[in-house]
């Protein structure tokens, strides 16, 4: 179903109250990376452009359920301001008395910023009636924050049932490559998946079984295969009790055509620290007693770059080793930087959220994919097919 977006609405004079996600790291009272306020710019420019009064609401780290000066968003309409390059007003409360002047004597083309929606314990409950506080403020409701969006809370979903929402660019853009990716994809589709644990990867391998051409497993997840297929996996981090799930989703995809790729070699050490001594053993010798699996090795890279080659869809969620540590680094590197090289090549590639949009930060890459998820969880809650509430809630096109 296609949603609304601010395109598609008159916003001349019209009071609009954005959810952003301003969750940007702060250190000593000044933001030290403004990624997340960056890429949220073209909205709020085009909606101020087109004569609409902006009210920003965003929350920021996790406040225990009430205000603390710790979490504050002052620091963030501050870089904001710097940003937008004109004042953005900031009233430190969620509601009442003063929240209501300053909103009712803003003018075309200003912004105001409220506090972190994390200081009402009710948002996080989708509390109606601090939803319902939120839009007597104002006359539509723009949704900018997709990595919220599995979340169903007071300012991106109870509000919604008050005012219109509509969707901001980040969020068309983000339903636009992940339901592509989920929904549409052009074959060969392919999927590489990463990070520690498969239990939280389950909902997504069961329902790419039924739309993927092949699912590349790396990361620590691989151990939980490999012990599946029989082999030693040392110290390795290994969930014993999804090892007979492993086998299912293995037989499964056989049913179905669907090739599951496994590295066939790691990088190895006896430490997870940087500088430990590191060795490559392949899936057939096994690994050792006291070594432990860190990083994919370099027949894997191979083996998994031939398996991409010819994808015309690529999804990657999860890096493929530790890469926080330079030596275990590598394998992510190289899959990464190879799936970026398709990009150019017509390749739909995605990155989903979360650690794999970190690394790929760390290595440079953030402009050379098709997409890259700002949500962690809630694109992976798309890739497996479910219904996220924070999109739901974003009023549809009329057919
Ligand atoms: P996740 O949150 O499940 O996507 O997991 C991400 C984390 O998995 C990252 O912090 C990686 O360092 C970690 N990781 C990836 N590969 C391995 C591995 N072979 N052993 C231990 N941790 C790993």
């Amino acid at each position: 179903m296609e949603k609304l977006t601010i395109r598609d609405v008159d916003l001349k004079g019209k009071r609009v109250i954005m959810r952003v996600d301003f969750n940007v790291p702060i250190k000593d009272g000044v933001v030290s990376d403004d990624t997340r306020i960056v890429e949220a710019i073209p909205t709020i420019k085009y909606v101020l452009e087109q004569g609409a009064k902006v009210i920003l609401l965003s929350h920021l780290g996790r406040p225990k359920g009430g205000p603390d000066p710790k979490y504050t968003l002052k620091p963030v309409a501050e870089r904001l301001s710097q940003l937008l390059g004109k004042e953005v007003k900031f009233v430190p409360a969620l509601y009442g008395e003063e929240v209501e002047k300053t909103v009712a004597e803003l003018k075309e083309g200003e912004v105001l910023m409220l506090e972190n929606t994390r200081f009402d314990p009710g948002e996080e409950k989708n509390d109606l009636e601090l939803a319902k506080k939120w839009a007597a403020l104002a006359d539509i409701h723009v949704n900018d924050a997709f990595g919220t969006a599995h979340r169903a809370h007071s300012s991106n979903v109870g509000i919604a049932q008050y005012i219109p929402s509509v969707a901001g660019f980040l969020m068309e853009k983000e339903i636009k490559f992940l339901s592509k990716a989920t929904y549409n994809p052009d074959k060969p589709y392919a999927v590489v998946l990463g990070g520690a644990k498969v239990s939280d990867k389950i909902g997504v391998i069961t329902n790419l079984l039924n739309k993927a051409d092949r699912i590349v497993i790396g990361g620590a997840m691989m151990f939980t295969f490999w012990k599946a297929l029989g082999k030693q996996t040392g110290n390795s981090l290994v969930e014993e009790d999804k090892i007979d799930l492993a086998k299912q989703i293995l037989e499964q995809a056989k049913e179905k055509g669907v090739e599951v790729v496994i590295p066939t070699d790691a990088v190895c050490a006896q430490k997870m620290e940087a500088g430990a001594e590191k060795k490559v053993f392949t899936c057939e010798e096994g690994i050792p007693e006291g070594w432990a699996g860190y990083d994919i090795g370099p027949a894997s890279v191979e083996l998994i770059k031939s398996k991409l080659a010819d994808a015309k869809t690529i999804v990657w969620n999860g890096p493929l080793g530790v890469f926080e540590i330079p030596d275990f680094a590598e394998g992510t590197k190289a899959v990464a930087e190879f799936i970026a090289s398709l990009t150019d090549k017509g390749v739909t590639t995605v990155v989903g959220g979360g650690d794999s949009a970190a690394a790929v930060s760390q290595f440079g890459l953030d402009k050379k994919f098709s997409h890259v998820s700002t949500g962690g969880g809630a694109s992976l809650e798309f890739l497996e097919g479910k219904e996220l509430p924070g999109i739901a809630s974003i009023a549809n096109k009329k057919k």
